[in-house]
């Protein structure tokens, strides 16, 4: 499926362009009794432009040969023959296909050029995140144990450990970002291999639960799956990390005191899942962002994390062919909901 819609993008540009050639001979019909057919060529011109900017130069130089064949098939006389009686208008034929290429190719370069200035700002802006999220940790980390080092006599014994645990607590932020990172990159190159087996989603929430059960403690988790559930068809370690990083949000996203209801539907091509708390909710404007890489809701940076977990779990619901959106009332909750095709 991954190849034939690889195939399709590359595909789709060269097809617009004949479109756009399509385009522009129909409006050379229309005009050609009033205008010099030289005149027209300028329409061309446009859709050659038109193919660099948005698809570079393979698609304009292929539209600047449909535009040659085209404009002397249908537009210059003798109609519908490609041979000519007029031998000038081998120039402009020859002329057109020069200034087709050059400016496919300058066009072309700009257009590299903006993509190559726009992945350099977003990888700066990476890194900046990157560097901020380790060095908070590790500031951290290097005060404690320097303080411990410098009043080790003076310290008595509960406060050595005090300092200890902090250490240790940002320690284990710094693996879990660390490990995030790692998830990210390798969830985002496109190269996830994913191997499915079958599974029963009742197995899979009730796995889930038990790995973030340190963390719910006694919250109240209300799980309603219909017992007819099929089976769904996950790489089990992937799925399980995609749905730890949602319902690990409902819980550090909503009050002790709240419930969380984690329920299941499906129809017959697709399973729904949805994970629902009561907490801080989502504001409208950012819940288009908050499956980006990085992006946090400016409310939440007083609960830790890196703004990296949801699109983990975007990238590997998505590599199943399934899709997961959130809904929520700022101040009431949120809901995700993740799509599973059945197959
Ligand atoms: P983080 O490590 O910050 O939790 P995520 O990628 O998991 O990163 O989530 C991105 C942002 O989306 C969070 O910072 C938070 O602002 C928001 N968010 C995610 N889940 C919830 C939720 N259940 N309730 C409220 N806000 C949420």
């Amino acid at each position: 499926m991954q190849k034939t819609k690889i195939m399709r993008n590359k595909i789709y540009p060269y097809l617009v362009s004949l479109g756009l050639v399509f385009i522009m001979t129909l409006l050379g019909e229309f005009v050609k009794r009033r205008l010099e057919p030289t005149n027209i060529v300028m329409f061309y011109l446009l859709a050659v432009v038109i193919a660099a900017i948005r698809w570079g130069q393979g698609p304009a130089i292929v539209t600047s040969v449909l535009s040659v064949l085209a404009f002397d098939f249908f537009l210059v006389p003798p109609y519908l023959t490609l041979n000519v009686h007029d031998f000038e208008y081998l120039f402009t034929f020859a002329a057109f296909l020069v200034v087709g290429l050059i400016v496919s190719t300058l066009t072309s370069k700009v257009r590299t050029q903006i993509i190559q200035r726009q992945t350099e700002k977003l990888h700066s802006a990476l890194l900046n995140a990157i560097s901020h999220d380790l060095k908070t940790p590790l500031v951290s980390i290097t005060g404690t144990l320097s303080a411990l080092l410098d009043s080790k006599s003076k310290l008595d014994e509960q406060q050595k450990n005090a300092l200890l645990e902090t250490a240790r607590g940002e320690s284990d932020r710094l693996n879990r970002i660390v490990n995030n990172l790692l998830d990210m990159t390798r969830t985002e190159s496109g190269v996830l291999r994913i191997s499915k087996k079958p599974c029963d989603l009742r197995d899979f929430i009730g796995a889930c639960l038990e790995q973030l059960k340190d963390k719910i403690g006694s919250r109240n988790i209300k799980i309603n799956i219909p017992k007819e559930m099929p089976e769904v068809n996950v790489d089990f370690p992937y799925m399980l990390k995609a749905f730890l990083n949602v319902i690990d949000n409902a819980l550090k996203y909503s009050p002790d005191s709240s419930a969380i209801e984690i329920e299941a539907f499906c129809t017959d091509e697709k399973a729904y899942i949805s994970v629902r708390d009561y907490g801080y909710g989502i504001p409208k404007e950012d819940l288009g962002r908050i499956f980006n890489k990085f992006y946090r809701v400016q409310r939440a940076q007083n609960v830790l994390g890196t703004g990296l977990g949801l699109s983990i779990s975007k990238n590997i619901i998505e590599a199943h062919g399934g899709h997961i959106s959130a809904e929520s009332v700022l101040g009431k909750g949120a809901t995700f909901i993740i799509e599973i095709p059945l197959e």
